[in-house]
């Protein structure tokens, strides 16, 4: 006898989602002074922000569209993203510091 498991969610509004999540990178972007890293950070902090007020079952969800749709990423992809940077000679901004728009080869 197979157990087929019912995953029952409740009906969880990936369009309303969506919306939040444009919201949210637009903001994101705003503060980001064009770095697609400072971009990626920003909008991951603002996303985690709104899913802890979303239902658990939710989340998982959530994240998916965030990651796949709003370079959502979690706290250890960001990590790893700074060493990535660090390794490679980059600012905190993921630029080469005599290119960072933020200014950081002027220092
Ligand atoms: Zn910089």
């Amino acid at each position: 006898m197979t157990n087929a498991q019912a995953t029952h969610t409740p009906a969880f509004d990936a369009i309303a989602w969506s919306q939040t999540c444009t919201a949210l990178s637009k903001e994101a972007r705003q503060g980001a002074g064009g770095s697609f890293d400072m971009f990626v950070e920003n909008v991951s902090w603002l996303v985690n922000k709104q899913l802890a007020t979303l239902p658990e079952q939710h989340r998982g969800g959530a994240i998916e569209i965030a990651a796949a749709d709003f370079n959502y990423e979690t706290a250890e992809q960001l990590a790893e993203r700074k060493n990535q940077s660090k390794a490679a000679g980059l600012c905190q901004h993921g630029f080469e510091p005599n290119h960072c728009p933020l200014g950081c080869g002027d220092l």
